[in-house]
């Protein structure tokens, strides 16, 4: 039990978007790997303070939420925005919120730092928006240059805005039918509440026209990680030699529960290091039949999209295969444009190389064959 305030985030992802071209809501349109709403989504589910999620979306977009966030919390929009946000109380009500946050799903990147700031204020408001200081030159203007307006205390509002859920319920109930609402703090500013104005940024800026896109995924700070992977399999006679994503003709073959090349193995343990997801063992196990005889591609597959899941990219692989023969070279360009194709990256970012252990140790014996591979990804950048 605890008297801490119970906070739902409402992500407000009704609009049709048309302003952005294309032919999906921009909502759902892809920026920086991932649908622009999985971002924001993202940024809420992961912050401490806040307790649930949902998100406002119009009819009929149903199979696109789930495309993008699969089985996630949602409500269906209003004719309006202020009818959707409406739509979303209710449920957030029923959810037993105290506190809500309401955000445009236009406004991708959400700092933790913005939120912490919103729900700080709650403690002594009814309400409050992120706000930045404007800082250009502020004119009226049609065709031509008209007189400059005074900004002194003008500010740019922003949003996630947060709420006491009844401050905002009043808000709506109250405000009259037949007028539209810039945005919720507004409303519950002009029924005699008061809101905060928190420290915004500019990571915030709305995404509306196709240009913002470019813009929006330039502001992304990205980290970069650097993982590992190694593996060894047996050679045997009578077993087929995958490396590398291609089968090699050879007299004998790797041996082990998949087709067990070494070589795809070694990367796709790369891959999962970059983002600590385990390794191949933890996403496939040996001890599952239905991995008997898999193709490693689909392993090397699951990895790279558990890192475009993320928002990832994937920057360069390198590998290294230890073994007196076959002979790597004559099929190093085989195996780069398959591992590039299987990554769905430019052959120029994968580089495979061999090398002999100078008939020492059991690569040198011809027992196995050995690789070692690294894996350079990055990531919008994530939670210290
Ligand atoms: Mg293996």
């Amino acid at each position: 039990m605890t008297d801490q305030p119970r906070t739902i985030a409402l992500i407000v992802a009704a609009g049709s978007g048309s302003r952005a071209g294309g032919d999906v809501p921009k909502q759902y349109a892809a920026m920086a790997g991932r649908p622009m709403i999985a971002h924001a989504h993202a940024a809420f589910a992961g912050h401490a303070g806040i307790d649930g999620v949902l998100v406002v979306i119009a009819r009929g977009d149903e199979p696109r939420l789930r495309a993008a966030l699969g089985n996630v919390d949602f409500v269906l929009g209003g004719a309006t925005r202020q009818g959707s946000v409406a739509n979303g109380l209710a449920e957030a009500t029923r959810m037993g919120a105290d506190h809500v946050l309401i955000h445009d799903a236009a406004r991708p990147f959400v700092p933790a730092a913005v939120i912490d700031g919103v729900l700080a204020a709650l403690d002594t408001h009814d309400g409050a928006t992120p706000a930045l200081a404007v800082a250009d030159t502020l004119a009226r203007g049609d065709a031509l240059l008209g007189a400059v307006v005074d900004r002194t205390g003008l500010v740019r509002i922003q949003t996630p805005q947060g709420f006491r859920l009844e401050a905002l319920r009043r808000a709506h109930a109250a405000w009259p039918a037949d007028e539209a609402a810039t945005d919720d703090a507004q409303m519950v500013r002009r029924l005699g509440g008061s809101v905060a104005l928190v420290q915004g940024d500019p990571m915030l800026d709305k995404v509306t026209y196709p240009q913002d896109f470019a813009a929006a995924e330039a502001r992304i700070a990205w980290e970069f990680r650097t993982a590992t992977g190694f593996d060894v399999h047996r050679l045997e006679t009578g077993e087929e030699l995958w490396l590398g994503g291609v089968l090699i003709p050879h007299d004998k073959g790797l041996s082990g529960h998949s087709d067990a090349d070494v070589a795809l193995h070694a990367i796709t343990d790369a891959l999962l290091g970059t983002i600590a997801a385990g390794d191949i063992g933890t996403h496939f196990p040996p001890s599952d039949p239905q991995w008997k005889g898999a193709d490693s591609a689909r392993f090397l597959r699951h990895a790279a999209k558990l890192v475009t899941d993320k928002g990832g990219r994937i920057d360069f692989v390198d590998l290294t295969l230890m073994c007196e023969a076959p002979k790597i070279g004559p099929h190093r360009a085989a195996m780069v444009s398959r591992i590039a194709a299987l990554l769905e990256i430019s052959p120029e970012r994968v580089s495979v190389k061999a090398t002999t252990t100078e008939r020492l140790g059991f690569t040198g014996r011809g027992e196995g064959i050995a690789a070692q591979a690294a894996a350079s990804i990055r990531l919008p950048e994530q939670p210290r």
